[in-house]
């Protein structure tokens, strides 16, 4: 009898389990027919975001970007890539002509916790004498230390720029918090602190880090026409033409086109599928009631929905056994956890119990519960990758590109007049989780059928952003040829 009724109390339990797991995988559901109305409301948004400013949550920020690199850009170029979670520095020399190994050199160091939400000069100040450091070095000994550089700044975090070389915070994202800083010049804060450290250098060009990726991807392919990154946060941008962009009417450029930074982690709709955790997720956030699109899908945000998830099954059961202080704690589970529990095929979920335990300091628990964890990442992944493919179906249709032939007027399409369409990607959450990325080509072949889906390309690039903010600082540059070696 002692035994039937530990039966009977596990037969309940796992009821329970069964129970919470349900429902999260029906919050969760992504389903055809939802992502198209994805598709339509990220469209929908952009046109009215580009309508006037302020009509969407989608920003639609204009970069000065009016011509991406061709190949034939030529000098020696530094970038700085701030990003969400390192800060990358780069040198990179272009020879005049398109190479596929473009001649580079990179370092990267992870951004500092405390300067995160310390203030702007020890931010600035960390990063210029990173630049130094890394510049004292390369130059060292070629005897061209006094020359002036031109350098390419990536600021992954979303600007109103005043021109292609400067630009204002607009607020900060991704845990970031420095005060005092919003409303600030960006390019000119850096410039400060480069001049404060004597540094010869000037930034030719600021960038969103979708930017910088956009101008890499159509360096080596010219049918790239937009980015997306997915990474510790998202975003995308893609090209424009200047007649759509309404509400900055009369805005001319000799392309004929400009690059928009969608800054689509803002993007919501009411056809998302939200669940309890998303909302209290966001409740704990630097930045409530922001950024929802990119709280359901970037690296800072997947393992604490899959956190999340757990706590409320340690909550109702004891199947995680006691509820570790780690497990409470907001924002421990990292998106490369997440993805190595969710890749892990070895028969016994070796490295999900190792990460359990690493990361949330829970003890030996069964293969079943193992599984359990392993099936919240699945859902909770493929939710994100999913709406990323809607999300970039909503961009093709935007332009039309999508093969639903509204831009050619009704026209039937045959095979032969459908563009081939690049689309560059960077971001560990792609090319570092298999699993998300194949989440993600499946849902775009399933939203746009089989054969639309063949002329569209996802195209990692690496280091995209810091690469392509060092092109666009050569496109922009204003050096003498002498100075170009
Ligand atoms: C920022 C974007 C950035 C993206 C990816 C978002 O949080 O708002 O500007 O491009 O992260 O780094
Ligand atoms: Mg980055």
């Amino acid at each position: 009898t002692v035994m039937v009724g530990k039966r009977v109390r596990s037969r309940k339990k796992w009821r329970r389990v069964v129970r919470v797991l349900r429902d999260l995988e029906e919050a969760c559901e992504t389903t055809v027919g939802r992502l198209r109305q994805v598709v339509d409301a990220m469209a929908v948004e952009m046109h009215a975001g580009l309508a006037s400013e302020g009509g969407s949550k989608l920003k639609m920020l204009l970069t000065f970007v009016d011509n991406l690199p061709t190949g034939c850009e030529k000098g020696t170029y530094y970038a700085l890539d701030l990003g969400g979670t390192n800060l990358r520095v780069l040198r990179v020399q272009l020879g005049g002509e398109r190479s596929p190994n473009l001649d580079q050199d990179v370092e990267s160091q992870p951004i500092p916790e405390h300067l995160k939400n310390g203030t702007m000069e020890d931010l600035f100040d960390f990063i210029a004498s990173s630049l130094q450091q890394f510049s004292e070095r390369k130059e060292n000994g070629s005897g061209q230390s006094q020359l002036m550089r031109e350098l390419g700044f990536t600021f992954s975090f979303p600007m109103k720029q005043t021109s292609v070389s400067s630009g204002i915070l607009i607020k900060w994202t991704k845990g970031f918090a420095i005060e005092n800083m919003v409303g600030r010049e960006i390019a000119g804060c850096l410039q400060q602190a480069l001049t404060r450290r004597g540094l010869n250098m000037r930034v030719a060009a600021l960038v969103n880090d979708s930017v910088g990726t956009l101008a890499l991807g159509h360096y080596h392919d010219a049918d790239t026409v937009a980015a997306v990154i997915l990474g510790t946060g998202t975003n995308a941008c893609y090209l424009e033409r200047t007649d759509a962009i309404i509400k900055s009417q009369g805005l001319l450029t000799t392309s004929g086109g400009m690059v928009v930074n969608m800054e689509w982690g803002s993007f919501w709709s009411s056809h998302l599928p939200r669940t309890s955790y998303d909302i209290e997720l966001d409740a704990d956030s630097r930045n409530p009631n922001d950024q929802g699109f990119e709280k359901m899908i970037s690296g800072m945000y997947l393992g604490d929905i899959v956190r999340r998830v757990i706590l409320k099954i340690s909550q109702e059961t004891d199947v995680f056994g006691p509820v570790s202080s780690k497990l409470l704690t907001p924002f421990t589970l990292w998106a490369d956890s997440v993805a190595a529990m969710h890749e892990d095929d070895s028969p016994e979920l070796t490295e999900v119990a190792r990460i359990l335990k690493r990361d949330l300091e829970i003890q030996d628990v069964s293969l079943k519960v193992r599984k359990l964890v392993l099936r919240i990442c699945d859902v909770v992944t493929r939710r994100a990758a999913r709406l990323v493919a809607a999300g970039i179906v909503g961009i093709l249709k935007k332009i039309g590109r999508d093969g639903s032939g509204g831009s050619t007027g009704g026209r039937s399409r045959s095979d032969a007049n459908i563009r081939r369409t690049v689309v560059a990607i960077e971001g560990s959450l792609y090319t570092g989780y298999a699993m998300f990325r194949e989440y993600l080509h499946e849902a775009l072949t399933e939203i746009l059928g089989e054969d639309m889906a063949q002329h569209v390309v996802l195209r990692p690039v690496e280091d995209g952003p810091g690469i392509g903010a060092a092109l666009l600082a050569a496109s922009q540059s204003t050096q003498t040829v002498d100075s170009v070696q």
